[in-house]
């Protein structure tokens, strides 16, 4: 029941045969991580940085954002933290930066690319999550990258901010995970060429299910072809977790799919080692984890993959 669900969610959750899956939460505001604690997240495996950025007439300063993101690692202790870096543009302007009008600005200057167009404001972002991950368990995370040009732009970047920090003698955290989205259709298909870059993948089902399906997210209208659980997508995933576990990689799940329980045999089954979702949806999905061995998991995962088309994946896991 939900009730048990919620009262063992505060362990972590292992499957039948033992494999343990880390569990996070999805925050979008500060206000959140509380919540999220108390729902069982293991961590938060997607902070969305974008609060600190928009709606607002001016840029953020480095020290409003370490205050922030210090407050966050303080609630966290030793528990990681996904922070992924601004994910500006689409359909998310920041009045402050000079964007142009775009006619699809899903595949406009957004994410990763609008922080490579702004390096003053990228440096602020990365000088402040460095600092304030000092003593804590800091991942960042690049949305929306699409090449391995880009990750070594994003590399420079990070080095430059640790060059700064030197340089002001302040105190930052020399240990950290560099990861990155895997939402693009390239950086997917591309996965076994990336996987060697970084440290770790977290797949956001939601913009790789738009461009795979050519189905824009915010068009109500369209909305019926972009199925998470659509075959074209699960084998995306399998690409991309085999690829990332070929190079000693872990990799997640951070997009609404994550907290899907009826998701979750046929993510376990393609090999994802963490999973990060809305926390209200936590107790039940670490339930669902627990009831399956990966065995199991791997011949559902097997079977979905063979399927046509949405309906049956879909139709085939209520039938578990
Ligand atoms: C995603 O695209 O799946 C994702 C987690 O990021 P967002 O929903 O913030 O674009
Ligand atoms: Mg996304």
């Amino acid at each position: 029941t939900n009730k048990d669900a919620f009262a063992s969610a505060q362990q972590p959750a292992r499957t039948a045969d033992d494999h343990l899956i880390e569990v996070g939460a999805n925050v979008g505001a500060p206000e959140q991580v509380e919540e999220a604690l108390r729902q069982g997240a293991d961590s938060i495996g997607l902070l969305r940085t974008e609060f600190l950025f928009l709606e607002r007439d001016s840029a953020p300063s480095e020290q409003e954002q370490y205050t922030i993101y210090r407050d966050i690692f303080q609630a966290m202790q030793q528990r990681p933290v996904v922070i992924r870096t601004f994910d500006i543009g689409g359909d998310k302007p920041a009045p402050y930066l000079e964007m142009a009008k775009e006619m699809n600005p899903f595949l406009g200057i957004r994410g990763a690319r609008l922080a490579l167009k702004h390096p003053p404001l990228f440096q602020s972002q990365l000088c402040a999550l460095l600092r304030a991950g000092e003593g804590h368990r800091l991942r960042i995370m690049f949305p929306m990258v699409s090449t391995r040009e880009e990750i070594k732009a994003l590399q420079e970047q990070v080095k430059q901010a640790q060059a700064t920090l030197e340089a002001r003698k302040a105190s930052y955290a020399r240990e950290v995970e560099i990861g990155i989205m895997i939402e693009v259709p390239s950086a997917a298909l591309m996965s076994d060429v990336l996987a060697p870059l970084v440290d770790f993948f977290s797949i956001g089902t939601n913009d790789l299910t738009q461009y795979v399906l050519a189905s824009d997210r915010t068009n109500a209208t369209v909305a019926y072809l972009a199925d998470a659980l659509h075959p074209a997508v699960l084998r995306l995933i399998r690409m991309v977790s085999d690829a990332a576990h070929a190079h000693g990689k872990w990799v997640g799940l951070c997009g609404e799919l994550a907290g899907n329980p009826l998701a979750t045999p046929v993510l376990l089954g393609l090999g994802l080692d963490e999973f990060s979702m809305t926390p209200g949806t936590i107790p039940l999905v670490k339930q669902r984890l627990r009831h399956y061995s990966t065995t199991q998991a791997r011949d559902i995962a097997l079977h979905a993959l063979d399927l046509h088309d949405a309906n049956e994946v879909h139709a085939y896991l209520a039938s578990l």
